[in-house]
């Protein structure tokens, strides 16, 4: 058993800022991450521009530098890891947190799984879980979603050149996902169960894909409903009654991502059924489990456009001013 006093689970952008605002307070949290730093912005569209001007993505007070106001991943990827040298945060990367329960002291017992499949186990007296939504994408549920031609992620738009592309879903990823496919040649058709443009859409991103919409260059279905996915076709409802049937070589289901909240029930964290909003109080971030804290969009109830690395950054700061109160 290795013990710790603080141990953050979670190495996306909330997390290392949390575990850099506890080391200001001179403690020395343990980072554990199942991928590398920043896996779920690893993950992102190869080429993905961020929304945020680089300032907004800034931790720990390092400053963020891009070679234009919004940055690109690549950078972010050099910005937070140059963060993490510099700060010299502690961190045990490709090891998944698998269990998490409190024990009879208060204090709390993890296991944990390296990714040769050996299993470790910590003690902690404090628990931050940052663990984002990235890993869950709302699934369809309709026959054929498993497919190996339906994906959940979009990386690059090149493998799908002269290509019939399905894109399902109607906010920013589905938006940007199309725009990359359409520039690469692939014929695009955008399926969305929303009967008007999402308002969600970034407004400097919706004029260009209106206009290739006029254009004719992507096809655009409203009131749609994706029935079932076959091979090279999908099955599709418009309006609530008519059928029909499309082909599609490939589709991409941009229907978003959604914390997955197992993990913190297993602890004891209380969440909302209908929000999905997970019981904390927003000025320490500790959940109704003393000792639990949360940090990031895992905060977030079922609306993924609420919490973002812009303000999520800041959860930290919460957390290590209230431990530092509680523990001196
Ligand atoms: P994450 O970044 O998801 O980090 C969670 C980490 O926990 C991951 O590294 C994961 O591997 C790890 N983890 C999960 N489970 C376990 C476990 N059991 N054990 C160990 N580790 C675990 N936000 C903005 O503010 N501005 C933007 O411009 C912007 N652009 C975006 C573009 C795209 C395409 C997408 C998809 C999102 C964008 N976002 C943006 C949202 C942003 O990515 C999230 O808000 C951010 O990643 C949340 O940070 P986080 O640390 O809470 O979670
Ligand atoms: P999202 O905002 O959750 O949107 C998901 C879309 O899929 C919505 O249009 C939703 O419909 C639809 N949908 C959800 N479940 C569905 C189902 N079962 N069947 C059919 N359609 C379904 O997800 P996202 O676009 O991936 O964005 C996730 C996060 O990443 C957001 O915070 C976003 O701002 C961010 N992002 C940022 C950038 C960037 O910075 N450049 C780019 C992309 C994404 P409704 O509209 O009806 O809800």
């Amino acid at each position: 058993n290795q013990e710790e006093e603080i141990i953050v689970i979670g190495g996306g952008p909330c997390g290392l800022s949390a575990a850099i605002e506890l080391q200001n307070k001179g403690f020395s949290p343990l980072i554990i991450e199942q991928g590398n730093i920043v896996h779920s912005l690893f993950h992102y569209p190869t080429h993905q521009q961020f929304f945020s001007t680089s300032d907004k993505l800034a931790i720990g007070g390092i400053p963020f530098f891009s070679t234009e106001r919004k940055p690109k991943r690549n950078e972010a990827l050099v910005y937070y890891r140059e963060v993490v040298h510099q700060k010299q945060l502690r961190i045990r990367s490709y090891e998944k947190v698998t269990q998490a329960y409190k024990q009879q002291d208060g204090s709390f017992q993890l296991q944990t799984k390296e990714k040769t499949g050996n299993i470790r186990h910590y003690r902690a007296k404090a628990l931050v879980i940052a663990i984002g939504y990235y890993n869950s994408p709302n699934r369809m549920n309709v026959p054929g979603e498993e497919y190996p031609h339906v994906y959940h992620y979009f990386h690059e738009a090149h493998p799908f050149f002269t290509q019939k592309v399905a894109v399902i879903g109607g906010k920013n990823s589905a938006v940007d996902a199309a725009l990359e496919l359409e520039k690469a040649g692939a014929e695009v058709t955008v399926y969305y169960r929303g009967n008007d443009y999402s308002e969600s859409i970034k407004p400097w991103i919706l004029p260009e894909f209106t206009s290739l919409i006029k254009n004719g260059k992507i096809s655009m279905y409203f009131n749609t409903e994706v029935t079932e996915i076959h091979q090279d076709a999908i099955d599709i409802v418009v309006n609530g009654e008519d059928r029909e049937k499309h082909k599609a070589d490939f589709v991409f289901a941009m229907t978003g991502y959604h914390p997955d909240h197992s993990f913190i029930r297993s602890i004891g964290v209380s969440v909302d059924e209908t929000t999905g909003r997970p019981m904390f109080d927003p000025e320490t971030m500790e959940t109704n489990i003393h000792g639990v804290y949360i940090a990031g969009v895992i905060a977030a109830g079922n609306n993924a456009n609420e919490i973002f690395i812009e303000n999520g950054r800041h959860h930290g700061s919460y957390i290590a001013e209230d431990l530092a109160e509680k523990w001196s």
